[in-house]
């Protein structure tokens, strides 16, 4: 018998919500790698990092944390943030500073539209809509430039700095990853998003470089949008979206819209993407750690569980990650939904299905 691939995994559950439906995704990768028969195995390392962890040691991860999660394979994450600590210390302490200290500068998040889920979009192709939204993740309006006290006069007349930042190199690596993942999909076509007529610098590179990588890929379809003209064409026209590629503020707020539209917040999954594969990738839910509905077991799994499927793809386990895909698919059908899609089924009752369909599916 050949020897076991084992897949080394640190394990982020971070805050609220998230230590929950971290934990369903771990029983699936599990059960997976239990009907593997000893193909593969995970060996997961927790890491107690987040907003609990700061308010008892003043920082949101080890000193040295991003070192400690160089030698894995990936990085699996819950979700950061928690009343009593600002929003901005926990994103940077902890979510930021691993997507920029492990160069992980794609961020996927694919929009789709499960069956059996109550449609908030009035499409007459709505079943077979599916797109993906590919965030610039290292750089824009994330970049930390900027300050505060520029004025230095005082209370009340403070002024605050924010800048963006974009470099001709990062601009051109995250386009040209909408373009070769455009080539491999049915329709290839990419949409790049800007605000180019306000923001006269930074997104002027941007579209510049967008029209000269387009010019490699004579084969992929192209268009060009407007940041707010894009939102309406999310809900007017999402037929036409294929690989959309943005800034990372706006990817931001459009994959929330895009997630909204497909169902939940709940089912929408990410991969921040080191590329290169110098260093891990790190595999997430989009949504937050959800302060409202903690600790009471019905939070939707599903956007984590889906991420650990984009987690089993890029580890080269490419059946699972399918077959955890129509699983995922197989239950939403069936009715067994979380309360945020009009469902009454606990946290836990969802993986179950998860699990029982994934026996199915073979
Ligand atoms: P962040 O700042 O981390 O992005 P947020 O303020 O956007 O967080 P979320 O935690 O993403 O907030 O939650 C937004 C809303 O969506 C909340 O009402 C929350 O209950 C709901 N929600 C988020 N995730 C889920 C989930 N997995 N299941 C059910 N409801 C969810
Ligand atoms: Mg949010």
């Amino acid at each position: 018998m050949n020897e076991t691939k084992k897949f080394r995994l640190a394990v982020i559950p971070g805050d609220g919500i998230g230590k929950e439906v971290v934990r369903e995704g771990l029983r699936v990768l599990d059960h997976l790698a239990e009907e593997s028969n000893g193909r593969f195995a995970f060996e997961s390392d927790f890491f107690p990092w987040g907003c609990e962890y700061y308010l008892e040691n003043g920082s949101m991860m080890d000193e040295n944390g991003v070192e400690k999660l160089k030698d894995y394979d990936a990085i699996y994450f819950g979700a950061v943030g928690f009343p009593g600590v600002p929003d901005h210390i926990s994103l940077w302490g902890l979510r930021i500073a691993i997507c920029q200290g492990l160069d992980q500068w794609a961020n996927i998040r694919p929009v789709e539209f499960l069956p059996g889920i109550p449609r908030r979009l009035n499409h007459p192709d709505v079943d077979s809509l599916n797109w993906v939204l590919i965030r610039e993740n290292s750089e824009g309006e994330y970049s930390g430039v900027g300050g505060r006290n520029f004025s230095g006069r005082g209370p009340g007349k403070e002024v605050a700095v924010q800048s963006s930042l974009f470099t001709e190199h990062g601009c051109e690596r995250i386009i040209r990853y909408a373009f070769d993942l455009a080539r491999t999909r049915k329709r290839k076509k990419v949409t790049s998003v800007t605000k180019s007529n306000a923001q006269q610098y930074g997104m002027v590179l941007w579209d510049e470089v967008f029209v000269r990588v387009s010019k490699d890929y004579p084969d992929v379809e192209t268009d060009q949008w407007l940041v707010d003209a894009m939102a309406a064409q999310f809900v007017l026209h999402p037929e036409e979206l294929e690989v959309v590629v943005a800034s990372n503020l706006f990817a931001d707020i459009l994959s929330d819209l895009g997630s909204a539209l497909s169902g939940s917040l709940g089912i929408a999954a990410s991969a921040n993407l080191n590329p290169e594969g110098r260093n891990p990738s790190m595999f997430e839910s989009v949504h937050g750690s959800a302060p409202d509905i903690a600790g009471k077991g019905i939070a939707n799994p599903i956007g984590t569980i889906g991420s650990a499927s984009l987690m089993l793809d890029h580890l080269g386990l490419t059946d699972e990650s399918k077959r955890l895909d129509t699983a995922i698919e197989d239950t939403t059908r069936q009715g067994v939904l979380t309360r945020d899609l009009g469902g009454t089924y606990s946290t836990v009752q969802i993986t179950d299905a998860i699990i029982k369909n994934l026996s199915e599916v073979k």
